[in-house]
């Protein structure tokens, strides 16, 4: 398959951002942040910046995958990213195939590589995989020849909620590099922690993990992120503080003796946030446990962007279909 080398150029009735740096965008697939250069990274979230507009005008739509099938192929519950993949395709003009384990041949025994490649043999361009094992992304990829987006795997990445994450950083701070983010919770379990781990330091921030240190070890110094197990110890640091979801599915028994007490240590309350700085900006990726990792008054109040983070979300998973599918010889 022919993967261009050029930079794609952008979809009718759309202008590229205004002093956005050209880069090659040759990729097919998106599997992982710790792929991709810092430049590569800026470039989906220039791209991501003008398919922005498209959510505003009175017709949300452009012709850019007009004629093209996007396949959703989720083997692990889903709200948002599976709706924000749906709309993106919609946005984008492409056909869509909704495709869940339950209910599929997958219950009946087929494997991944068998489901895969019968999903190709439809004419699918562009397939979104979510899965509960790290790597079944990859492996997809080498599985077929379309374009492959990971939509997360397991705990390894969740690339496109990393990026929306720091897009979302980017709007409100104006940039990233030199800024300081906590990360706070499960990153033991995280995929989302990864992938913003990856970005965060390819764009020039630092990252502290915060939280138990059965759910934050040591070994994570390894990955570049300082690690702190007191979250009042440092709480006047950052510019960001993005809250972790408590990921029971993924969790071993034990981990911490039990939600109060996780809470009255990592849960960020109304009381905690007033240490922090006035203008932090507090991120979630969802679903949220509301009680464990965030108050009402946090999760709803005026430091947080929660729900920018879901608007955003759309831009980015358009610019990312746009950009592998294009790649790809679209
Ligand atoms: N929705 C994100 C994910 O699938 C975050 C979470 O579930 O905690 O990883």
């Amino acid at each position: 398959m022919a993967i261009s080398t050029e930079r794609g150029t952008p979809p009718a009735g759309m202008t590229p951002v205004p002093g956005a740096t050209p880069v090659a965008w040759p990729y097919r697939n998106l599997l992982a942040l710790e792929d991709l250069t810092a430049e590569e990274i800026v470039h989906i979230l220039d791209t991501a910046e003008a398919f922005r507009d498209v959510s505003t005008r009175s017709v949300k739509k452009v012709p850019a995958l007009r004629g093209r099938v996007v396949a959703n192929l989720f083997f692990e519950d889903s709200t948002r990213t599976r709706t924000s993949f749906t709309l993106a395709a919609q946005r984008l003009s492409a056909d869509l195939v909704d495709f869940s384990s339950k209910g599929s041949s997958v219950s009946k025994g087929e494997n991944l590589r068998d489901t895969l490649r019968n999903i190709e043999a439809m004419g699918v361009d562009v397939v979104v995989i979510r899965h509960p094992a790290s790597g079944a992304a990859a492996m997809a990829a080498q599985c077929v020849r379309c374009s492959v987006v990971n939509a997360g795997d397991g705990r390894h990445e969740h690339p496109t909620q990393g990026l929306l994450d720091i897009f979302t950083i980017r709007q409100a701070k104006g940039r990233i590099e030199g800024l300081n983010v906590a990360i706070v919770g499960d990153v033991a379990n995280s995929r989302v922690a990864r992938s913003n781990l990856h970005g965060l330091r390819k764009l020039g921030a630092s990252v502290t993990f915060v939280g138990p240190a059965t759910l934050v070890p040591r070994a994570f110094e390894s990955l570049g992120a300082r690690i702190c197990h007191d979250l009042d110890a440092v709480i006047g640091e950052f510019d960001v503080i993005n809250m972790l979801r408590v990921q029971r599915e993924r969790m071993a028994s034990n981990v911490f003796p039990s939600f109060e007490e996780y809470s009255r240590l990592f849960g960020l309350s109304g009381e905690r946030l007033r240490r922090a700085r006035p203008d932090v900006l507090v991120l979630h990726p969802g679903p949220i446990n509301r009680g464990i990792e965030l108050t009402a008054d946090v999760a709803d109040g005026p430091r947080s962007a929660i729900l920018q983070q879901v608007t955003n979300g759309l831009a980015v998973r358009m610019a990312v279909l746009f950009l592998c599918h294009q790649a790809a010889g679209g």
